[in-house]
């Protein structure tokens, strides 16, 4: 993990003294995270970072990780699905297993610290073990819940309403709730392997390792194998594109431990680009150099999600200056703005068209690449992201003082 010094040229020196003495407010305190996977997923990917920078900081953090089997999964799974507002039925007997597992984990997981940060829905039976002990309790929502099935976010809010405080990743993945809402949006690690600057060697040896030769731009979706990801719209797209432009594509993404249907929907997809040696479909084990090296040998990022939560991988795409092609879905709004740092789509024609006009026009894409770079350095960069939170925990003991983020 790299020193906070390391961030002073990124982001200035200004913005490291401050989380420093934002930190040193918080001796004493200790804060526990709590989610569902430790691979795979953005919420697993910003807990890597988040967790060792707030101890450099000197705060007591944690992250300790549930445990369930493939019926609890699949029963999250499910609950993930609908509370994107997908049509997916959750039947009694998954709430029970859901419940039932929440319960056997609060038995063997004890939430003793200070600040008890609960990542997603996964975990949020958690909060049953509240007692007198009078700890803070934040329910930390990565998903867009805006348009969720009615029935699911009720039972989900009678234990939401347990927690001190709800935390959404844009105004409008929120809902009213009874409890206070801050809106905190994600952010990536500028010295992370994922995100790190990369000489020209190590991107064409990680190429080499797929076989992959960069003949023609390379056309790039980074997801896990999940339909609501769309990478069969990908693969829709990129015909369309080949019938103008030669190019290749490559659909790359591992499973998530908390993601039964990943293996399934990997097996569709390969059949799917049968036929065609242009299209790479990589089943990659969490390897943070070769995701980075895949991205940045590509000329145009696509991430054609028909959902989405904050979309991390559209910030590591603008972060690489690469031009991105991306559903007007979920926290992806926020992340790009249509025609300045990126191009907006609606569906596979949309996509193709606007994956063309790049391929086309490279100094058109090179201008929204640099656009989006500033764009991330700017908004989306780890150290802003925690001096957010930091300000969230001290906010939880000065509940008179509204502070605004
Ligand atoms: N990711 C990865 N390997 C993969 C697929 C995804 O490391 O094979 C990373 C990706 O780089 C990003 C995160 O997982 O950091 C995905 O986050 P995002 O918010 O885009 O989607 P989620 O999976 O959380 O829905």
């Amino acid at each position: 993990m790299a020193e906070l010094e390391e961030y002073e040229p990124i982001v200035g020196k200004g913005v490291i003294d401050e989380l420093r003495l934002l930190a040193e407010r918080l001796k004493g305190k200790s804060v526990q995270n709590i989610n569902s996977t430790a691979i795979g997923g953005g919420v697993a990917e910003i807990l890597n970072r988040m967790v060792p920078l707030l101890r450099k900081l000197g705060v007591d953090a944690k992250w300790d990780v549930i445990k369930g089997g493939e019926q609890f999964f699949n029963a999250t799974k499910k609950i993930h699905n609908a509370l994107h507002g997908a049509d997916e039925e959750i039947t009694e007997e998954l709430w029970e297993i859901f419940w039932e597992t929440g319960k056997r984990n609060s038995e063997e997981l004890p939430c003793t610290s200070d600040i008890v940060f609960i990542h997603d829905p996964q975990p949020i039976a958690l909060i049953n073990q509240r007692d007198a002990r009078g700890n803070k309790w934040i329910w930390r929502c990565h998903i867009d819940i805006s348009h969720a099935q009615e029935r699911v976010f009720e039972i989900l809010l009678g234990h939401i309403m347990k927690y001190d405080a709800a935390v959404f990743s844009s105004p409008t993945f929120a809902r009213e709730l009874p409890v206070r809402q801050f809106l905190i949006a994600p952010s990536l690690d500028p010295l992370s392997d994922k995100n790190k600057d990369l000489p020209e060697n190590v991107i064409e040896e990680v190429l080499a390792v797929y076989g992959i030769k960069d003949d023609k731009p390379i056309i790039t979706q980074v997801s896990r194998f999940d339909r609501l990801k769309d990478p069969v719209g990908v693969i829709d797209a990129y015909r369309k594109v080949k019938r103008y432009v030669d190019c290749q594509l490559i659909l790359a993404g591992g499973t998530a431990a908390d993601d039964p249907e990943s293996v399934e929907v990997f097996e569709h997809v390969k059949r799917q680009a049968e036929g065609d040696p242009d299209i790479h479909i990589l089943l990659m084990p969490q390897n943070d150099i070769h995701i980075n090296a895949l991205q940045r040998a590509s000329a145009v990022i696509v991430q054609k999600s028909i959902r989405e939560g904050f979309g991390l991988t559209v910030t590591e795409a603008l972060w690489k200056a690469k031009p991105v092609v991306a559903s007007a879905v979920g926290g992806i709004v926020a992340q790009i703005k249509h025609k300045h740092n990126g191009l907006l789509c609606h569906s596979v024609d949309g996509a193709a068209l606007a994956i063309r006009q790049l391929l086309q026009n490279p100094e058109y894409a090179r201008r929204l690449g640099e656009n989006g770079r500033e764009h991330v350095r700017q908004n989306f960069l780890l150290t802003r992201h925690l001096r957010d939170y930091l300000l969230l925990f001290l906010s939880l003991y000065n509940t008179e003082d509204i502070i605004y983020l």
